[in-house]
């Protein structure tokens, strides 16, 4: 098999402009909406240093930098001629101008945006779509002042410092710190975008008559929702429209994606940092919650505690705007992104919204692109289902998978499928090898998780898991581990940079990883392997390889997720808790072809008020005993990790699901042991995936939330 020698499948490394799931969603969007022949368009930012690679010292997390565009970028466009101008700081003056007041925003410092264009082809369509991406310049106009004192070097020197805005992204997926630089970031990307739009549209449009039959804007979360007073701004003090008309231009173009479960995760900046950085900004919002809380008073009446849960402003030590109250005020449409996190969203996160306007809430649960997570990382997989479907017309339209149904049982289709799934286990087990010198058996069981290192996704309760297994094989006697499946478990992910305990998450995953993978008395039966920097391009190269993968969030805390459906579409079953989109994938394969686990969404509160009085299998108690014991080394560095799930503090509950979450796992060894089986559920797997393309997702925001239609490139 001197073919399959190692080396990654690919030449260049990922454009890795996003932190995980968020922004591997809008690629995945941005492949239907050009597949679908959907006139859209994408904007972010051309960061300079994507996410930060990972690398691994002694079991320790190190941050690199990933400078990206070192050698070049040959799929980028640089559009030297459409750049603008984004202004920060300053002061708001009045004018008068036909005999009206205006507001004016005079600038204190001037940045230019330049846009560099990312060509997305469709596939079986000639329509390509642009991800228009912005780049921080010093501006052109020159501040002569400082030239003429004579500091010229320092001047020079300032200048530069307006590429800072773009060179870096924050690698804090899900939380935010009111960061000027953060801010700056967002607002530079919005302003410049907007600026582009409303170009757009006038060169063709003398007036803006027909704006909002022209153009919907998607807000993917809040990090972009100052567009909507951009807009606004725009519209009101440079194009004097009046407020009303102005305003009912926002109303009818912007929706708004949320994809967060908690209340305490949304985000808020604080009003003095907006009113220095952006002052005009927070004047028009301001506006906006004034006319807000007049509306709320006309219709709850005196309801005092209501009125400050919903202000866009929130009292208190630091006064701030929460970006997400704004968005729901100002937005048509408000999605959550499955229908777990849309009852979530109706009776916690925004009830007082839901119950003000129950027509703006839906939602539209995620999906992923078969083009990328099958077609491109999985060939040999793509060869036998067009093989069997008699077509590769599924690449376009994913329902069509559904007929392997009809074929689950078939001898010759679950041959060929082991077949494929050989191939990628033995292209994983070399990536492997090389990686970490382990050699790791094909017959065993690859058991994954891959995903951002978070304690509510709960790595912890796999790696101690895994604990209690290695703790298993160490006491049987020899004809008990004849009988053992053996296992390869495979866990990859970054962790925030300043996130303490997923840090010591990681670490453990290595110090568990030492001890069993050189234990001579387990052999094969048990291996553990780490693998650094999980990015796309190596989910591209696992998920194939993978039998069994992991999703075992505490129900009630995963919006979404996505990778369980690009492990579904390969065919790998799910050991997963009934959070997110999960709910919907038991909807679709039955629970009979994947490993349920853990407490439902319903129960967790209950649970949670448990406290230290929650029910906690002995082997949980023993497992962690064994870390603080020092059983794997640093005993000292893993306390506070272990202090998180016991004594009352299991908040995600890792404790109250490890019995159950046990007996999934033993469910899947036996249902290992019966290839045929496993097969026959593997397939239903693959089958059964068609919901959770994005193709679905796009086609249902293109008709539910923008009111679009495909427009077919007529050459
Ligand atoms: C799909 C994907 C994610 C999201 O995975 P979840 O399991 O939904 O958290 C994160 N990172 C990368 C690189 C991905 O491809």
């Amino acid at each position: 098999m001197s073919c399959l020698v190692f080396s990654l499948p690919f030449k260049e490394g990922d454009a890795a402009l996003g932190n995980g799931g968020l922004a591997r969603l809008s690629a995945c969007q941005m492949d239907s909406l050009a597949t679908l022949d959907f006139p859209a368009w994408g904007y972010g930012l051309r960061y300079q240093y994507g996410l930060f690679r990972q690398i691994i010292v002694d079991g320790f997390q190190h941050e690199q930098p990933d400078y990206w565009l070192n050698f070049g970028n040959p799929w980028e466009i640089e559009r030297v001629q459409v750049s603008y101008a984004v202004k920060f700081y300053g002061t708001v003056e009045e004018e008068v101008s036909n005999g009206s007041n205006y507001k004016v925003w005079i600038p204190g410092e001037t940045v230019e945006a330049v846009a560099y264009d990312n060509p997305i082809p469709g596939y079986g369509t000639r329509n390509a779509i642009n991800l228009r991406l912005w780049a921080a310049k010093p501006s052109g106009q020159y501040d002569l002042e400082s030239y003429n004192t004579g500091d010229y070097i320092n001047a020079v020197v300032n200048r530069q410092k307006a590429e800072i805005i773009s060179n870096v992204l924050y690698p804090d997926d899900r939380s935010y710190q009111g960061k000027e630089l953060r801010l700056k970031q967002q607002y530079f990307f919005v302003s410049a975008s907007i600026q582009d739009i409303i170009r757009r549209f006038k060169d063709v449009h003398d007036n803006f008559d027909e704006f909002t039959e022209k153009i919907a804007l998607q807000i993917n979360d809040t990090h972009p929702s100052l567009a909507i007073i951009e807009v606004m701004r725009v519209l009101f003090d440079e194009e004097h429209l009046g407020w009303d008309k102005a305003w009912d231009i926002v109303c009818k173009i912007f929706s708004f994606t949320t994809h967060t479960v908690q209340p305490e995760g949304l985000e808020k900046i604080p009003v003095d940092l907006m009113g220095s950085l952006l002052p005009r900004h927070l004047q028009i919002i301001y506006d906006i919650n004034y006319k807000f809380m007049e509306e709320l008073k006309k219709k709850f009446g005196q309801d005092y505690s209501r009125h400050a849960r919903m202000s866009i402003v929130e009292e208190g030590a630091v006064k701030s705007i929460r970006m997400a109250n704004l968005s729901i005020v100002c937005c048509h449409k408000v999605n959550g992104v499955s229908r777990v996190h849309f009852e979530l969203l109706k009776t916690r996160v925004f009830k007082d919204f839901y119950d003000l306007w129950p027509l703006k809430f839906q939602y539209k649960t995620n999906g992923v692109t078969q083009r990328r997570w099958i077609v491109v990382s999985n060939p040999s997989l793509c060869a036998v289902i067009s093989k069997w479907l008699g077509t590769e017309a599924w690449v376009r339209n994913i329902d069509l998978l559904a007929g392997l149904r009809d074929y689950a049982s078939d001898a010759d289709l679950q041959q060929e499928w082991r077949m494929v799934k050989k191939i990628n286990k033995m292209r994983l087990a070399e990536y492997i090898e090389t990686l970490s010198g382990v050699k790791v058996s094909l017959d065993a069981m690859f058991d994954v998780q891959i995903k951002r290192i978070h304690e509510y996704k709960r790595q912890l309760l796999n790696v101690l898991g895994i604990i209690h297994r290695y703790d298993c094989i160490k006491s049987m006697n020899e004809s008990d581990r004849r009988k053992v499946v053996p296992r390869v478990c495979i866990i990859g992910g970054k962790a925030a940079p300043g996130y303490e305990i997923a840090k010591k998450i990681i670490k453990l995953c290595h110090a568990v990883a030492e001890k069993v993978n050189n234990d001579p008395g387990v052999g094969d039966l048990l291996k553990l392997i780490f693998i650094p920097d999980y990015n796309v391009s190596v989910a591209e190269l696992v998920i194939p390889g993978s039998d069994l993968s992991q999703h075992v969030s505490t129900a009630g805390h995963e919006a979404s997720g996505t990778g369980s459906m690009k492990f579904l579409m390969n065919g790998c079953l799910l050991l997963a808790t009934a959070d997110g989109s999960t709910v919907e994938i038991i909807e679709e394969i039955g629970a009979d072809n994947m490993f349920l686990l853990g407490a439902r969404v319903s129960e967790v509160p209950a649970l949670r008020d448990q406290g230290a009085s929650v029910r906690v299998p002995l082997q949980f108690v023993r497992v962690v005993r064994m870390v603080r014991d020092g059983y794997f080394g640093f005993k000292d560095y893993f306390e506070s990790l272990c202090d998180t799930v016991e004594n009352g503090k299991d908040f995600y509950l890792l404790g109250a699901d490890f019995a159950s979450y046990l007996e999934a796992q033993a469910a899947a060894d036996l249902a290992f042991v019966n290839q045929e089986k496993w097969t026959r559920m593997s397939i239903l797997s693959t089958s059964g995936s068609g919901r959770f393309s994005s193709d679905r997702t796009i086609e249902e925001y293109a008709e539910q939330t923008w009111g679009i239609e495909p427009c077919k490139c007529p050459f």
